[in-house]
């Protein structure tokens, strides 16, 4: 089966992780210190706080908010679960913004629409989540207009953006958001196996990030709440966890990050040969306007009667075609909670029509000629056939 998407694991991404299990430190050592300063510098971000993945960045992002069960939060209505999820951790109540059917991306229109209803209401949420699905970066300068006016925080989930751009920055650099995440899952733009990280232009942010990710264990003299009783000293200040990732992780990461420029450019230039390849063919692609994409995902959408026939022909040729996403309020979880994806009409729709094509680095040219001669010979079967 070709994959929608895998890691690309080299010899000396290899011999960079050996490295780390043949030295003194396998967590908490000084690499995942580099890791993170690399990954600063590639953002243009202030700081950089790396975790255990991208869902625990998240929370942790929350926590440096300060997010508690008073907090309303919105996210997005199409996005992995963690999107979302996250803002439950905190207790915060939750609601949804629909997205705009021709990206996928959470729809400015539908945000300034919800936020005068919520702003008459006295009901304005205190953060937005907002998700950079398929690689491409959300308009955030519109949405931090948006949010400026009534004084909301922004997150960024790029977890599919590492390596994209939004204007002339790098997607991460939070020129319009206070904090941004990244996971490192093995099908997203580069991996440490497992993990994640926050960037963030904020050092008070970051610092109550870090201070989460680690037990909430302050070991700074100059940050103490009583006086310390000997050199053994610590103190823990609130409830934290551990969401660190070790010195094993952070040298894939390191090792990886080198080869990011050069994959991203060559998935860009698979996507440029899908659109070429698609061309005439009764389906669309998603525009893609703001910024460059990361392209992390290649999405078509298709007719909702066409979908499951040519998602299962897709499938039964070898080709592992993917979903991203079923709405988050449609999931069982949030349905209990008691919120109706009928309420997110584009997301609806697009969960009903759209297949994400196999995408990755290392990707043979000619996956693209058999996926889209597939999909070629589905749309002639259909014509014969009417
Ligand atoms: C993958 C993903 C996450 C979670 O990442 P992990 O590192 O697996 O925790 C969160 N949000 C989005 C949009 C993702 O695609």
């Amino acid at each position: 089966m070709i994959p929608y998407s895998r890691q690309q694991v080299s010899e000396e991404d290899i011999d960079a992780v050996v490295s780390v299990l043949r030295s003194d430190y396998l967590t908490q050592g000084q690499v995942v210190t580099q890791f993170e300063k690399a990954v600063a510098d590639y953002c243009q971000a202030k700081h950089c706080v790396a975790a255990s993945s991208a869902t625990a960045a998240l929370h942790l992002a929350c926590l440096a908010l300060e997010l508690t069960e008073n907090d309303r939060v919105w996210v997005t209505a199409l996005s992995f679960v963690a999107s979302a999820n996250c803002a439950r951790y905190c207790g915060a109540e939750l609601d949804f913004v629909d997205i705009e059917a021709s990206t996928g991306l959470i729809s400015v229109a539908a945000l300034a629409d919800k936020l005068n209803q919520a702003a008459l209401q006295k009901r304005l949420p205190q953060l937005l989540i907002v998700v950079h699905l398929a690689g491409q970066s959300c308009d955030m300068k519109a949405i931090s207009q948006l949010c400026r006016r009534y004084d909301i925080r922004i997150i960024e989930d790029a977890s599919h953006a590492l390596g994209g751009n939004y204007e002339e920055l790098p997607v991460g650099s939070c020129r319009y958001s206070d904090l941004c995440i990244f996971s490192f899952h093995p099908v997203k733009p580069i991996t440490t196996g497992e993990g994640g990280a926050i960037t963030t232009n904020n050092p008070s942010l970051a610092k109550r990030a870090r201070l989460y990710m680690s037990h909430g264990i302050e070991r700074d003299q100059s940050c103490f709440i009583n006086k310390p009783t000997g050199s053994w000293y610590y103190e823990q200040q609130v409830l934290g966890y551990n969401y660190r990732l070790s010195d094993i992780h952070a040298a894939l990461g390191l090792s990886q990050l080198k080869r990011l420029d050069k994959r991203t450019r060559e998935r860009r230039e698979l996507a440029r040969c899908y659109q070429d390849a698609l061309q005439g063919l009764p389906l669309s692609l998603l525009t893609t306007d703001h910024g460059n994409s990361a392209w992390h995902l290649f999405i078509i959408r298709v007719d909702k009667q066409e979908r499951r026939a040519l998602f299962e022909q897709l499938t039964a040729s070898g080709f592992c075609v993917n979903l991203h996403y079923m709405p988050i309020p449609a999931q069982p979880y949030y349905v209990e909670l008691g919120y109706d994806a009928a309420d997110y009409p584009a997301a609806n729709a697009y969960a009903e029509t759209a297949i994400s094509l196999p995408l990755f680095s290392g990707m043979n040219l000619e996956v693209i000629d058999q996926v889209v001669g597939e999909i070629h010979s589905f749309f002639r079967a259909k014509k014969t056939l009417s």
